[in-house]
């Protein structure tokens, strides 16, 4: 239950790449026929990806993933002579508090590097940044606004469409331009992904997430849109990005597009899949939660934490019996500070730890949700046992008697301790919810 890690290569789409790994092989910068081949796959790859962004082919620049497309944003924003022009000196540009690393890192790399000023705008106890808090951090030397669609760790589902209507009228009231970035790496499977519709300018995602091939992506960028060249070299993909193409790669991602449409109805069986494990582990498990906003949520998504219970330690125990979770980012997964986008939503160090996310994807049966709710009980009351953080005299955690429970956080009562095992309806009974305002 990793999926939002990376998701198994759809079969579809491998038998599409594979005559470009073997008799399509040419590179698509030749002029000759097997170029010509090659090419042709690039081309319908390219038109697949447009279309679904609503764009212009010449608006598609494939790229290595999303961590290389946000790079390429952040960065060519705001290295564009345009842009400097254009603000008469340097650049501001505002990121979420909870992007992915690679958005944060490199805009912090900008700001080292004296290329731009950076402000990070907040998000509330459920996870999502407010379109007024990102107005009041615009600047007149603003240039770029970059907002996720959908967070990594919580699936909280930014509210992009109301971000991109207040730049729009931010730009018409000041005769500027703002460009509006959304890293939708997390939300093509689920979410629409209209430029014109989002009121993006740039949008960027990433193959792997998607039942596609790693080590590919997409970025969007409307035409007009100032960026400087990202890889120097040939002039490749609009003389932005140089190099020569990754075929298979690019013709898998095609692929991958085109097969979202027929998983429409799968994506609704994962949504109450995704309600089946919050409310049976909220019903079986005392003192755990959601982080997060439920309502505004990835259906494949469940992040919740455990009072008393180190979330590597549960990861672990959840390997041992044949359960793949994540204490957060991928690409984290190796770092022992606590997940920055579960303390930008006020909560402390203990309960980010305390915190596992489970991410459902298209093989994800209810058998598996249901061996889930059966394992974790088991596993927080052992880890709990030997926790030196749980009061076990009365059921609460050191940090729950200082307050710190997250105001987008769904609670159980204290009445449904050690309950353990199924509950009969799998379902969160009314009343047992303490904040039902999600
Ligand atoms: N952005 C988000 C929201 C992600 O979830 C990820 C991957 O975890 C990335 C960017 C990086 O994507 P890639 O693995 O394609 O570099």
């Amino acid at each position: 239950m990793d999926y939002a890690a990376t998701t198994p290569l759809d079969e579809k789409v491998f038998a599409d790449m594979m005559p470009y790994f073997s008799e399509k092989y040419g590179n698509p910068s030749s002029i000759h026929s097997f170029g010509e081949d090659a090419q042709e796959g690039i081309i319908k790859a390219r038109k697949i990806v447009a279309d679904f962004f609503g764009a212009k082919d010449s608006e598609i620049i494939f790229t290595s993933g999303a961590t290389e497309g946000n790079n390429a944003v952040i960065k060519g924003i705001v290295m564009s002579r345009k842009i400097w022009e254009a603000c008469g000196g340097k650049p501001h540009i505002v990121v979420s508090d909870v992007e992915h690393d690679c958005v944060l890192e490199s805009a912090k790399r900008v700001m080292k590097d004296g290329l731009a000023e950076v402000s990070f705008a907040p998000v509330g106890s459920d996870g999502r940044v407010s379109a007024d808090d990102v107005q009041k951090l615009i600047q007149p030397n603003t240039v770029l606004v970059s907002v996720m669609y959908a967070n990594n760790e919580t699936g909280a589902i930014q509210p992009v469409q109301e971000i991109g209507r207040m730049i729009t009228r931010e730009n018409e009231a000041g005769n500027k331009k703002i460009y509006f970035h959304i890293d939708a790496a997390q939300a093509v499977n689920y979410l629409d992904c209209n430029a014109d519709a989002l009121g993006a300018d740039l949008i960027t995602i990433s193959a792997h997430k998607i039942y596609g091939p790693k080590g590919v992506g997409a970025l969007y960028a409307r035409t007009g849109t100032p960026l400087a060249k990202f890889m120097d070299g040939g002039e490749q993909e609009f003389g932005l990005r140089a190099g020569t193409h990754n075929v298979p790669g690019i013709v898998g991602l095609g692929s991958a597009i085109a097969q979202l449409e027929n998983y429409k109805e799968k994506n609704k069986e994962i949504g109450r899949l995704r309600d089946r494990l919050i409310d049976g582990i909220l019903a079986s498990v005392s003192r755990s939660a959601l982080n997060g906003s439920r309502e505004n949520r990835l259906p494949n998504n469940v992040n919740m934490r455990f009072e008393g219970a180190e979330g590597e330690a549960i990861l672990i125990m959840l390997k041992d019996k044949g359960v793949a979770v994540s204490t957060g980012s991928a690409c984290a997964a190796k770092s022992l500070s606590s997940s920055h986008v579960l303390k930008s939503m006020g909560l402390t160090d203990l309960d980010a730890h305390s915190s596992i996310r489970f991410s459902l994807g298209r093989q994800t049966a209810q058998e598996d949700i249901d061996y889930v709710i059966s394992a974790v009980p088991g596993i927080i009351e052992k880890l709990r046992g030997v926790s030196g953080s749980f009061d076990h005299s009365t059921n609460l955690s050191q940090a729950d008697e200082k307050g710190s429970k997250g105001e987008g956080s769904v609670f159980l009562d204290d009445d449904v301790i050690d309950r353990g095992g199924l509950p009969a309806d799998l379902g969160c009974e009314k009343g047992r919810q303490v904040d039902e305002s999600l």
